[in-house]
C-alpha cells in the first residue's frame, strides 16, 4: 500500500534527458507516457518532453512495430533530435516487442537520417523501480555508444547516479576544483534546471553529447556513484572497453564525500585543493558545534536505496539513530550495505526494501514507536501530519516544495545544507514545544 517507488520508465526517461539533444520515447500507450512526463515535470518544475508510440487496443493485439517505425520517422522529421532513447512499458514488454528488430526495420526503411541514432532499453515496470529504469538506460548508453579507444584519453568517467541536476552541477564543480578531466553521464544540469532568459530552445544547452558518450570507452577509469543506479553501466563499460570501474556511494554526508574525494585523489593523481579542504572543515565545525541537538534523535529514512545508504551513514555520524529504513526498490544487497555503513551503531534498526516495503509499513513502525524526524519524499507528508513528526523532503518525488533544483545535497556543501535542514526541523519543534521558561533565544 502506498508504494515507496514509482515505475521503471520514469527513471529511463530522466536518464535519457541527460543526453544532449535527446528525445526520450515511451514505447507504450499515451497514458504511460503522460504519467512519466508529469511525474518528472512536477518534481523538476520544468516541462519534460517525450514522444510515445500511442498504443491502442489494436496495437495490443498486433504488436507495436508499425507504431514505433512510424514514430521514429515522425520524430526525426518534426523534432530533429540527435538521438532517440526508446524505453519500453509494461504493455510492450508483455506483448514481447523486440525493439532492436523494429529499429533495424526503421533504419532499413530510411527513417533514421544519416548521423542520427536510436538507442533502447527494456523497462518492464513489474520488475524493479524507477531506479532500475534509470540504471538500465545508463547501461544502454554504454552498450550502444561507448567505443573502445586504443589511444587512452585523459578523461575519467563519472556516473552520478539518480541525483538532482543541482547535484550534478555540484559534482562537476568539485571535479573542476580538483582538476580532474571528466565526462559526466548522464547530465541533467541545464536540462531540467534551465534559466528563464526569454529565449525558447527546444533542446536545452545541457546534457552529455553523443560524442562524449562515445569517448567514455577511452577514459582511464569510471567512478560509479551509487550501487543501484550506476554499477551496471560502469561494469558494462569495463566489460566492453576495459575501463576500470570504481564503485562508490553517493557522496552525501561527511564520510561518503571523503571517500569520493580520496578516490579522485588516488585514482586521478590529483591534489585536494585548499578550497575543498576548507569546505570539509566548515562541515566538521558545524557538526561538532551542533552535536547536542542531533544526539540520539530517532530518524526514519525512506526513498531510493543509493540515497538512503549514504544518508544512514551520515545520520549515524551525527550520533542520530536511523531506526527505520524503507526503500521500494528491490535488491538483496540493500540491507547489507546499510548495515555496513551503520557499523553496528544502531542495533535496533529495522530495514525493509522491495515488495511490501511501503509507506504503510513505515507508518505502522512509527505508530509502534515514534521517531523524531522523517527524511523522505513528498508522500511522507501524510505520515508526518498524522503523527505530528517533522519531515525533511529529500529524494524523488518532491511535488510540493522547491529548493531541490537549486541547492545540492552532495559534497561537503551539500552536507552543510542537509545539516541546516535537520537542525531547522529539530529547533523549530523545540521552539514550538518547549515550556515558556525553557525557550532559548540563542543556541
Ligand atoms: S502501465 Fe507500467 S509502464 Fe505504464 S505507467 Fe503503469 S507501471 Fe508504468
Amino acid at each position: 500500500m502506498n508504494a515507496a517507488k514509482t515505475c521503471q520508465p520514469v527513471g529511463a526517461m530522466y536518464a535519457a534527458l541527460g543526453i544532449h539533444r535527446c528525445l526520450p520515447h515511451s514505447h507504450g500507450s499515451q497514458g504511460c507516457c503522460s504519467y512519466h512526463r508529469s511525474a518528472l515535470t512536477r518534481h523538476y518544475k520544468e516541462p519534460v518532453m517525450a514522444a510515445t508510440s500511442s498504443f491502442t487496443e489494436g496495437t495490443s493485439v498486433f504488436g507495436g512495430m508499425a507504431n514505433l517505425t512510424q514514430a521514429i520517422q515522425t520524430i526525426f522529421t518534426a523534432y530533429e533530435p540527435d538521438i532517440i532513447a526508446v524505453h519500453t512499458t509494461c504493455l510492450s514488454e508483455t506483448i514481447g516487442d523486440d525493439i532492436p528488430s523494429i529499429v533495424a526495420k526503421a533504419i532499413e526503411k530510411g527513417f533514421v537520417p544519416e548521423g542520427k541514432l536510436v538507442i533502447h532499453t527494456n523497462t518492464p515496470s513489474y520488475i524493479g523501480s524507477h531506479v532500475t529504469g534509470f540504471s538500465n538506460m545508463v547501461a544502454s548508453m554504454v552498450k550502444y555508444l561507448s567505443q573502445a579507444n586504443p589511444k587512452s584519453a585523459d578523461t575519467f568517467n563519472v556516473i552520478p547516479g539518480w541525483v538532482e541536476p543541482s547535484d550534478m552541477r555540484e559534482i562537476k564543480r568539485i571535479l573542476k576544483a580538483m582538476n580532474v578531466p571528466f565526462i559526466l553521464f548522464p547530465d541533467t544540469s541545464d536540462v531540467l534546471d534551465t534559466a528563464l532568459d526569454g529565449e525558447r530552445q527546444f533542446y536545452p544547452d545541457g546534457g552529455t553529447t553523443v560524442e562524449e558518450l562515445r569517448r567514455t570507452g577511452g577514459s582511464r577509469a569510471t567512478f560509479a556513484l551509487g550501487h543501484f543506479a550506476s554499477e551496471a553501466a560502469a561494469k558494462g563499460l569495463n566489460e566492453k572497453c576495459s575501463v576500470p570501474a570504481h564503485l562508490l556511494d553517493l557522496p552525501i554526508g561527511l564520510r561518503a564525500t571523503d571517500r569520493f574525494i580520496s578516490a579522485l585523489h588516488e585514482v586521478c593523481g590529483v591534489a585536494v585543493p585548499a578550497e575543498i579542504e576548507k569546505e570539509r572543515g566548515r562541515l566538521v565545525d558545524l557538526m561538532s558545534d551542533m552535536q547536542q541537538y542531533f544526539d540520539r534523535k530517532r530518524v526514519a529514512l525512506v526513498g531510493d536505496p543509493d540515497q538512503i545508504v549514504a544518508l544512514a551513514e551520515f545520520c549515524a555520524d551525527l550520533d542520530m539513530r536511523p531506526v527505520y529504513i524503507v526503500s521500494g526498490t528491490p535488491g538483496k544487497v540493500f540491507e547489507t550495505r546499510v548495515l555496513e555503513r551503520l557499523e553496528e551503531r544502531v542495533p535496533e534498526v529495522k530495514i525493509a526494501n522491495g515488495a511490501g516495503a511501503d509507506m504503510f509499513l513505515l507508518h505502522q513502525w512509527i505508530k509502534q514507536e515514534p521517531v523524531d524526524l522523517i527524511i523522505g519524499n513528498t508522500y511522507c507528508k501524510y505520515i508526518s501530519r498524522d503523527e505530528d513528526i517533522p519531515l525533511i523532503r529529500h529524494g524523488f518525488p518532491i511535488l510540493d516544495r522547491v529548493g531541490h533544483s537549486q541547492f545540492p545535497t552532495v559534497g561537503y556543501m551539500g552536507a552543510i545544507r542537509l545539516l541546516e535542514k535537520m537542525l531547522d526541523a529539530f529547533l523549530s519543534r523545540k521552539d514550538r514545544d518547549d515550556a515558556e521558561e525553557k525557550l532559548e533565544l540563542v543556541l
